[in-house]
């Protein structure tokens, strides 16, 4: 019966103990709701005027997968994308990464000074084998590929696009840019911001037809290109000057630390020719592809002088408002 009575005593000690922490809780959390926050935080009275979207760049990938294992890797493994376009055209487009959360899809990478382009971009997968497999392209072809051919992958190495992912993707990047401010030149691919690791979305994504076609992305002015060729400077250009142009547009993985055309440099120049010379991408310089990248810097540079000159005038129609409102107040005083 002591035993008994013992036994009682302790479980109702614990049920009191057990009561209490629950009331506690309840008294604490009841308070917090009602307690008026000790500082304030006001959003309203000033705004900056310098700030920008964190969504700087929207990259493009081909997965080098199949739907199946596309989706896996994506979402099981240490890479990821916020979105993917699988080959079935009656799948929707996913969304596998909000896009206020950082998605694992560039990698090491660097472009116009930037490093670390995960944090400021929206990375794109489009299902597509991209590449054809050296083996089986040496085999089907009877030939063996050469050092220099396995670097510098010929075009013909490369798969098509299928037109229904093509205006699956216009549609998801419509939608992308009218929610952000992204520059048409930060629209690009995994290539170009990490050219001696990638290749996707390789030479025959259709750059040019998403610019003539959509306005998407960004092109040269064909008679820029045109008077380049005639007047243009390559014939005395020296390679440091070239490598200049190159960081200018926004390789900046391109090495300036020698004046060569060394494997890693010609990575940056094939890069650069799977996107705007697809014609002939050899990784090699030449006065094309020199003049192209000449006509696009030269394209980049007077639309931001029209960009600089048009906020000039806004501050100056500013200054004038504010003077001519204080000059009317003095006349009315
Ligand atoms: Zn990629």
């Amino acid at each position: 019966m002591k035993l008994v009575a013992h036994f009682f005593n302790k479980n109702i000690f614990f049920i009191f103990i057990l009561l209490l922490l629950i009331s506690c809780e309840n008294i604490s959390g009841d308070e917090d709701n009602t307690e008026e926050p000790k500082y304030k935080i006001d959003s309203e009275s000033y705004s900056s005027k310098y700030k920008g979207n964190r969504i700087r760049y929207i990259i493009l990938h081909y997965t080098y997968l199949n739907d199946e294992d596309s989706i896996k890797t994506l979402t099981e493994d240490r890479v990821s994308s916020h979105y993917l376009i699988t080959t079935e055209i009656n799948n929707p487009i996913y969304r596998l990464v909000d896009e206020n959360e950082r998605a694992w899809h560039a990698g090491l990478s660097s472009f116009d000074g930037h490093s670390a382009i995960n944090d400021s971009s929206i990375g794109i997968e489009i299902v597509h084998q991209g590449i054809y497999d050296t083996e089986e392209y040496e085999q089907a072809k009877g030939i063996s590929l050469s050092r220099e051919q396995k670097h510098f992958p010929e075009a013909d190495m490369y798969m098509e696009y299928d037109k229904e992912q093509l205006d699956k993707l216009v549609f998801l990047l419509k939608d992308i840019i009218k929610r952000y401010d992204i520059h048409p030149r930060n629209i690009t691919g995994h290539a170009d911001v990490a050219p001696t690791r990638k290749q996707d979305p390789g030479p025959k994504f259709p750059w040019k037809w998403l610019y003539d076609e959509h306005h998407i992305g960004f092109w040269y002015d064909e008679d820029e290109y045109q008077a380049l060729m005639i007047s243009n400077d390559y014939g005395t250009a020296k390679p440091m000057d070239i490598k200049k142009e190159f960081h200018k547009y926004g390789y900046t993985s391109m090495p300036t630390n020698n004046d060569k055309w060394d494997i890693p440099s010609r990575k940056v120049i094939y890069a650069f020719q799977c996107h705007y010379r697809q014609g002939n991408i050899d990784g090699n310089m030449d006065m094309e592809t020199y003049v192209v990248l000449k006509a696009l810097n030269n394209k980049l540079q007077s639309e931001r002088k029209r960009q600089r000159q048009k906020e000039a005038t806004v501050e100056e129609l500013i200054r004038l408002r504010a003077i001519r409102e204080s000059n009317l107040e003095e006349q009315q005083e």
